[in-house]
């Protein structure tokens, strides 16, 4: 059998818009609400493989109703950020790693793979193009949603024949435009967000619309987030969209950073690798203990009650990092070990700076 068209960069054809968009001011930029000029668009076929790319200006899609997308969920995407630093240049943030999550998830909902390397360097011509959409001050950052989806026109349930490969760019401004916040969860006990063997450890589509009614049943009670918990032992996962990082102090008196295992209910988080990266660089030398393992609601609130619990965080690309005050569970509120006048505690703030820098430029570093 001939081997089929891998994804090729050097094909890439660009279309520039005749019509560029007013820019928004900064202030007004709401998440995900405007997109730049431009779009990337990728087409696969099961018989010829990666067509060649273009870039073209930011458009309407057209899909027929019977498209697999629509019915059976055949959607997998990511979410990525680049970053002006101090001299004007875009830089992305590990894309690497976006990439190889993009391949996982899209393997394992029957789309096709694609060398991510290419898709990374026609990212970055996206970027380019659009990089006017980029305000150069601290926080503000371009997000970047590649998406893939099947595309053939069927109901039968089966490998799509044909797909699309498609990156949008949203402006966004700093999560916390006035300095931290610290978010309020409420434990979810009577819906799961992932099991073992499931797809909860893939970006995929269809991962998401079974949260937002758990998110809505959290904020009616004046939470800001739901805290995903697993199984009769209440294990501790994710937060909302976020990986959930916490710092207690050890019954023996050794401080330790625990985040949930990757097990396969866990989203393998980019920042989440990034905290554990520079934790075992700059924390443990210190004395902390960094840890991948399971912990349960009850042991966070014994270490809260016991006043060993130091800070409690989420991580992800949107915020970086999000201070939490504390979670409602089983009817009492856990205290997540902030004073009340403060928003964030120092090893949240320090975490959130050593990942800005990099990001921004600040501090050099292979990540960017
Ligand atoms: N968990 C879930 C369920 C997510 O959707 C995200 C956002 N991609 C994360 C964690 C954080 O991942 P990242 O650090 O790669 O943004």
């Amino acid at each position: 059998t001939p081997r089929l068209q891998d994804m090729d960069a050097s094909r890439l054809g660009v279309t520039r818009t005749l019509d560029p968009k007013p820019l928004k001011a900064p202030e007004d930029l709401i998440f995900g609400q405007s997109f730049s000029d431009h779009m990337l668009v990728v087409e696969w076929t099961a018989v010829d493989g990666w067509l060649p790319p273009r870039i073209t200006p930011y458009q309407n899609l057209s899909l027929d109703p019977a498209t697999c997308v629509f019915h059976y969920a055949f959607c997998a995407f990511e979410g990525m950020k680049a970053y002006k630093d101090a001299s004007g240049n875009v830089r992305l943030f590990r894309p690497e790693r976006n990439m190889a999550r993009l391949n996982k998830s899209a393997a394992r909902i029957a789309l096709p793979t694609f060398d991510g390397a290419a898709l990374t360097q026609m990212i970055a011509r996206l970027c380019h193009i659009d990089d006017r959409f980029i305000p150069e001050y601290r926080g503000y950052s371009l997000y970047i949603r590649p998406t893939i989806i099947g595309t053939q026109n069927t109901l039968g349930v089966g490998p799509p024949g044909s797909a699309l490969l498609y990156v949008i760019a949203s402006p966004v401004g700093p999560y916390y435009p006035t300095g931290f916040k610290a978010i309020s969860l409420e434990a979810t006990d009577y819906a799961v967000r992932a099991w073992p063997g499931g797809v909860g450890d893939k970006k995929l589509g269809a991962n998401y619309a079974p949260c937002i009614v758990p998110q809505q049943q959290a904020a009616s009670r004046g939470f800001h987030q739901n805290l995903w918990l697993f199984g009769e032992e209440e294990y501790i996962t994710e937060v909302g969209t976020m990986n959930l990082f916490v710092a207690i102090k050890g019954k023996d008196g050794v401080d330790e950073l625990v985040t949930a295992p990757l097990d396969g209910t866990i989203l393998e988080g980019v920042t989440r690798d990034s905290v554990l990266e520079l934790a075992r660089e700059r924390l443990a030398p210190k004395g902390w203990k960094i840890s991948e393992r399971k912990m349960t609601m009850h042991e966070l609130a014994e270490a809260s009650d016991e006043n060993r619990l130091l800070e409690v965080f989420g991580a992800g690309t949107a915020a970086v990092v999000s201070p939490i005050r504390n979670i409602s569970w089983k009817g009492r509120l856990v205290s997540c070990g902030l004073e009340d006048h403060s928003e964030a505690g120092p090893l949240t703030q320090q975490i959130k700076d050593w990942i800005e820098d990099i990001q921004t430029g600040v501090t050099e570093s292979p990540w960017r």
